[in-house]
């Protein structure tokens, strides 16, 4: 329409015009295709010159070209593989895989100048192959878009391997140097050779005397690590072991036929080891020290290649192996004593660092104990330095024997020892203590003389008495300078109440079995309150122990120790004859329909005969089963179900079960059902706090209620206060014992109890 205003000659000449132009362009155009198509074959013929693989990816229709020699570097011939961008990812690293994009995209989007990456590849027989890829873009020129990026493809494996086995070779040299552990540089070792020879696993044996004993073997499996470990060598044991036997090189090409591996093929064969070289690893003196084995799963003898590195690989194995076993040695040297055989003061010095911060960690708690010879220079200077040595020897022995395994025993001077144990129940380091001065002082002859040797000890505990080495070593010289000063040949705790508490408990010990035994026990009775009607209609008994040196021992300090001593068993079967009969005296007395409550231990309750026990009681003292109630803790209920048999027994025996202290255990009210408990005994604790504490008085409160429902009768124990009777009163809880009403009180006092309570109801009455 713009035409519309021009002549006719204006317009003709407008065409002319444009007609040239595009006949100008098209020769531009055509020109250009060609140029581009000559430089296009002229760069394919370098590429197959250079013996590069060309890719050519279209980025209008995402097709790719991938040329002959790209596809045969992975192993695929020329009709293999499509022509699309996923031939790529798939065989691609699929770690690579991203950043080889990002790049290609930088590089599109004009965000980077040139496109160069390096990447893995898959081989298509599984192995890895290391590619350099570079490319560049071709764009319209009408337009100037990208249509396509044209690259090459360079297998580089063989230098980036190299390049990763020098990296490998410095981290190991590094490893050595910083003194690593030999079992670290090993793998190491191991691992490098692998990835330099793809297929192949590496193992290091070491030999110690004449068995070969696993060194290093990170790609064999376990199972065969375990059955050749501890070998011995020979002329017909397999690669290794023949080859550490002769000194000499043994290469097998295949393990099925090879008659040096007929014993030991079994080990092999299920794991897929087929072949396996052996290099002896020597010393820089030439003794050998073990052997360097290089597996395959194909029947194979090495090339140059490998055999080269089986040569270096034993060499390099040889440097770490000799100075591991350098460092043993000395290690030895410095750890143990050279006189007695036990630990050094330098290893004594680093145990303990070590079981400071492990026990620090699991809140344990251990002790030291310090031993010191007493009068040793007296024995030097008398008999001589030989003599010294001789006892000190025997000591040793002595201590060994004496203390556990796990203890952990040193010389850390001239006639000082010290022993690290850890306190796995109370007393168990004073006990060790007591053994080592019995053990200690048991008559030796020397040189045709008689000695009795004696100690003395001090003992520290960490973390109380120190929290460190100095601290603890301090604390444990203290106290042997007490039990020195004391008069010597004993043990003293760093913190004196301890001695005083362990020598009573020693005591109490000594002495409970023959009280036991002899019956110097005595028992109390505490009467049980029925809340609705005030009356007794049951007696709990409780032991009493007067110790004529030791004064009143109360039953927490006797009853545990009993149980530690196996005296458990007597020390009930005692109290339950007693308790019965009294019970029975009284009823003769004419107090009728009152019961008996007697503690038993869990350890007794558990025992298979613990109830034909309390048959034959009853049977003999004559009670009806029903007058006898037992009083057990909750651990009785968390313990596995062949107790149900035991709680079966007692029941169809007919006597009471009552679970006391209640509250204080585990037990939920679940599990009770199943054990049929008639009673439960709510724990002092509660009734203690139920006037300060709103949530004890939530818990009692629901303890009775639950209990009720589920059909148990409920206990309140300690009650000390009218206010706690009253409340427990309203809160529906039928049974009261406590100091309100009576502590508990000799057998005689309690006949006077009832009489005066047969009087109160006769008056009601
Ligand atoms: P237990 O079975 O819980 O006995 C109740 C304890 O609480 C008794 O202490 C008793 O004197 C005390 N007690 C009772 N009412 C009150 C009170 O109102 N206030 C206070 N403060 N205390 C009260 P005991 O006699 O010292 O006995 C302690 C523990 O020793 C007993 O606890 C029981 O577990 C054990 N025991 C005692 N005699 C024997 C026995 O012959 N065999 C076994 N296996 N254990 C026993
Ligand atoms: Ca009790
Ligand atoms: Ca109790």
């Amino acid at each position: 329409m713009v035409y519309i205003n021009r002549s006719k000659s204006q317009l003709l000449e407008e065409i002319q015009r444009l007609h040239t132009e595009l006949a100008a362009i098209k020769l531009m155009t055509e020109k250009r295709t060609t140029e581009l198509y000559i430089s296009e074959e002229r760069f394919s013929l370098a590429m197959r010159g250079a013996n590069d693989g060309l890719w050519d990816w279209n980025l209008e229709t995402d097709e790719v070209y991938y040329s002959p020699r790209w596809k045969s570097m992975l192993g695929y011939t020329e009709n293999e593989l499509d022509n699309n961008l996923s031939t790529w990812a798939n065989l691609v690293h699929p770690d690579d895989k991203n950043g080889v994009l990002e790049k290609a995209h930088d590089y599109l989007a004009g965000r980077a100048d040139s496109f160069e990456v390096e990447m893995r590849m898959r081989h298509k027989d599984g192995h890895e192959v290391y590619v350099l890829s570079r490319a560049f873009l071709v764009t319209r020129k009408s337009d100037n878009k990208p249509v396509r990026l044209v690259g090459t493809h360079v297998d580089i494996t063989e230098r980036k391997t190299t390049e990763l086995f020098d990296s490998k070779s410095a981290e190991i040299l590094e490893m050595i140097a910083i003194g690593r552990p030999a079992s670290d540089i090993y793998d190491a070792i191991a691992l490098m050779y692998e990835a330099r020879h793809p297929g192949m696993r590496c193992s290091m044996l070491e030999l110690e005397g004449n068995k070969l004993m696993h060194g290093g073997a990170p790609s064999l499996p376990k199972e065969y690590c375990d059955a050749v470990n501890g070998l011995e060598y020979g002329p017909s044991v397999g690669s290794c072991g023949t080859s550490t036997y002769t000194g000499k090189r043994v290469l097998v090409e295949n393990i099925e036929t090879d008659p040096k591996w007929k014993k030991i093929k079994h080990f092999a064969l299920p794991h897929g080891m087929r072949c396996c070289w052996s290099e002896p690893i020597s010393s820089s003196s030439g003794k050998i020290l073990g052997a360097f084995g290089m597996y395959y799963n194909h029947p194979a003898l090495p090339n140059e290649k490998e055999l080269k590195d089986l040569n270096a690989a034993a060499r390099l194995a040889g440097i770490v192996m000799e100075r591991d076993q350098a460092q043993k040695r000395i290690r030895k040297l410095a750890y143990t004593d050279e006189l007695t055989g036990l630990a050094s003061r330098a290893s004594f010095s680093q145990h303990i660092e070590e079981i400071t911060k492990t026990s620090a960690r699991h809140h344990h708690r251990f002790a030291l104990l310090y031993i010191d010879l007493d009068d040793f220079k007296g024995i030097n200077d008398s008999l001589g330095h030989d003599a010294g040595d001789l006892l000190l020897k025997t000591i040793a022995k002595r201590l060994v024997h004496t203390c556990r395994e796990i203890d952990f025993i040193a010389r850390v001077g001239g006639d000082e020892f010290c022993v690290l144990v850890e306190e796995v129940e109370d007393d168990y380091a004073a006990n060790i203590a007591k053994r080592c001065l019995h053990a200690i002082a048991q008559p030796i002859e020397i040189y045709s003389r008689r000695l009795t040797p004696a100690c003395s000890i001090g003992i520290a505990y960490f973390p109380d008495d120190g929290e460190n080495l100095s601290a603890l070593l301090k604390a444990g010289d203290t106290s042997l300078y007490k039990a020195k000063e004391n008069g010597k040949n004993q043990y003293t705790f760093y913190k004196m109440e301890l001695t005083q508490k362990a020598q009573y408990r020693f005591q109490v010990e000594q002495n409970l079995r023959e009280a036991i035994e002899k019956q110097q026990l005595s028992l109390v009775y505490q009467p049980q309150i029925e809340v609705s009607t005030g009356n007794i209609f049951d007696f709990e008994a409780l032991s009493r122990w007067h110790h004529p040196e030791l004064g009143q021992i109360p039953p927490i300090n006797f009853i545990a120790t009993a149980e530690k001593i196996g005296m458990i068993k007597p020390l009930t079967e005692w109290v339950l004859r007693t308790a019965c009969r009294q019970l029975v005296a009284w009823k003769k007395k004419g107090f009728h329909a009152l019961r008996m409550a007697v503690n038993i231990s869990p350890s007794l309750f558990l025992d298979k005969e613990f109830a034909s026990l309390i048959k034959r009681i009853i049977e003999e003292v004559g009670i009806t089963p029903t007058e006898l109630e037992l009083e057990v803790t909750e651990s009785i209920v968390q313990t596995d179900p062949r107790n149900l048999s035991i709680f079966q027994d007692l029941k169809d025996l007919g006597v009471s079960i009552a679970i006391d202290d209640f509250g204080t255990g585990y037990s939920s009210f679940a599990s009770l059902k199943h054990l049929k408990v008639d009673y439960l005994k709510i724990d002092k604790f509660f009734v203690d706090d139920m006037l300060i504490d709103e949530q004890a008085l939530i818990l009692i409160s629901s303890m009775i209620e639950m209990g009720r429902k589920l059909g148990h009768e409920i206990i309140a124990e300690g009650v000390e206060k009218l206010e706690q009777l009253n409340i427990l009163k309203n809160l529906g809880c039928e049974k009261v014992q406590g100091f309100l009403f009576s502590k508990p009180i000799r057998a005689d006092a309690v006949s006077k109890l009832l009489l005066s309570y047969q009087h109160e109801m006769n008056k009601i009455a």
